[in-house]
């Protein structure tokens, strides 16, 4: 197929800017509208000069075009560029200055249905499922841990009675002839427009079955409760999420599988909490603990321990338990434990205890640098 060079259907210089490309365009698609031309091959001009508008509008494929020629887009068999999702109306319209009005454009329009089958919109192409997400409720334990849990979702699944095909003894479509499209005829006031449609009588498949598949009912897929079984890794948090691949649902025409993700919610443990992969704990100690220095046992997430608090403790004093914390669920190694004491104040004090602590008080427990340091200002 001789096909004419796109600058030269434009009549524009090969270094013609975007402006005069547009401007070449508006003139031919004047000239050779078929609604309006009364010139000779009107059509197949017009035709020529959208494909070439449509190539040198594009600044990747006007290189592309520039370096290979039409042969830079031979591969879909047409010969030469398919244009067909292409939409022309914007540039029609400016074309004939708006003065057709709402009809014309409402009715040119549908050249953008031309995209059927040239781009996309084929709904013979397999299709992935679509991917599920599921909140999932953990515990501290099971979240630091890790934990196995399943979870029963409803989830399309490909028809294992068909195979997914939807019915049984194949044929070609008789209405469309395995294209999966026909072509329709629109009037409008400035004439009659080809619109290509999905078929309706295979749904743009281009086959049908003699035998309907009574289990789905030709839609090849079922609604069916599917049991998964939910590996939790030790160290996931609020928020974390975890893909489970191909596990979701059924794609459509022999594509893969959605995927299903986990999205989690870790309740808060009674005494631990959680910063990151580190953990702390409150921990209360008494006065004369904190004045005297002791040990004590603490609970940790892997047993207790013993923690020798120093004396002269003070409120808030933090004691770093190395490798105590948390597994780090996206590498190796594990957070730290954080002890932080509380100096418990009493509350209520029997007459013993009020009684010592009025002696002590008298021992001089104010003779310190910090109790000075007010001292001088008042
Ligand atoms: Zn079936
Ligand atoms: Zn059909």
């Amino acid at each position: 197929m001789n096909k004419k060079d796109y600058y030269e259907v434009l009549g524009v210089q090969k270094d013609a800017t975007q402006a005069e490309i547009k401007s070449a365009f508006r003139k031919l698609a004047k000239k050779y509208h078929p609604d309006v031309s009364k010139e000779e091959n009107a059509e197949e001009k017009f035709k020529e000069a959208q494909e070439a508008y449509a190539v040198l509008s594009d600044e990747n494929k006007r290189k592309q075009y520039d370096q290979f020629g039409h042969s830079a887009f031979d591969n879909n068999g047409a010969g030469g560029y398919d244009f067909s999702g292409f939409d022309f109306s914007d540039i029609i319209r400016e074309a004939f200055g708006g003065g057709f009005g709402g009809n014309f454009s409402s009715g040119f329009s549908d050249f953008s249905d031309f995209g059927f089958g040239g781009f996309g919109g084929n709904s013979n192409r397999p299709t992935k499922g679509q991917d599920t997400i599921v909140q999932m409720n953990l515990t501290f334990d099971e979240a630091v841990f890790g934990c196995k849990k399943d979870i029963t979702l409803t989830l399309n699944e490909t028809c294992d009675e068909c195979h997914g095909k939807g019915g049984f003894d194949e044929e070609t479509c008789d209405e469309c002839h395995g294209s999966g499209q026909v072509t329709s005829q629109q009037q409008t006031i400035f004439g009659t427009f080809m619109t290509k449609t999905v078929c309706p009588k295979c749904g743009g498949k281009g086959k049908v079955y003699k035998k309907e598949c009574k289990k789905c009912h030709g839609s090849g897929t079922i609604r069916a409760e599917k049991e998964i079984e939910v590996k939790v890794p030790a160290g996931v948090d609020t928020g974390n999420q975890l893909r489970i691949k191909d596990k979701g649902e059924a794609g459509t025409n022999g594509g893969p599988n959605g995927d299903i993700y986990i999205e989690f919610n870790v309740k808060p443990h009674p005494i631990f909490k959680r910063e990151g992969n580190d953990i702390y704990l409150d921990l209360p100690i008494t006065v004369a603990q904190a004045a005297l220095g002791c040990k004590k046992k603490v609970p940790t997430l892997y047993g207790n321990i013993t923690l020798t608090i120093p004396a002269g403790s003070e409120n808030g004093d933090k004691h770093r338990v190395r490798g105590k914390g948390i597994e780090n669920v996206n590498s190796f190694g594990k957070g730290d434990m954080y002890i932080v004491l509380k100096v418990k104040t009493p509350q209520k004090l029997t007459r013993q205890q009020k009684k010592l602590f009025e002696e002590l008080s008298k021992t001089g427990l104010d003779d310190d640098k910090d109790f000075k340091k007010i001292e001088e200002y008042l």
